[in-house]
């Protein structure tokens, strides 16, 4: 018997297909089916509507070619990891200078 709750993304009814006490698995008509870590279920709740979504396209783009379910994991991971894409930048910027 499916569990009905409301999507931690797009705040729509959706099924609560699985959870144990690690992650909860979404099936929302929305969406599509998304694993979300508890953890960051409730830090997604102070999160903008457009923040949610890109959380979700960028757990989407870690599935292709894994385990095929995208999971948001943690928020701050991402964080991290654009923090690392723009120093990488600033580190390209300087070895123009120096050639
Ligand atoms: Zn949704």
């Amino acid at each position: 018997m499916a569990n009905i709750t409301f999507c931690p993304v797009s705040d729509e009814p959706a099924e609560l297909s699985a959870s144990d006490a690690e992650f909860v698995k979404i099936e929302c008509p929305r969406c599509g089916q998304f694993k979300i870590s508890r953890t960051a279920l409730v830090m997604i709740k102070g999160q903008s509507r457009a923040d949610r979504e890109t959380l979700l396209n960028n757990a989407r783009r870690d599935a292709q070619g894994g385990v095929g379910i995208p999971f948001i994991r943690n928020l701050t991971y991402e964080h991290q990891r654009s923090r690392a894409a723009s120093t990488n930048v600033s580190l390209d910027c300087v070895a123009d200078n120096l050639l």
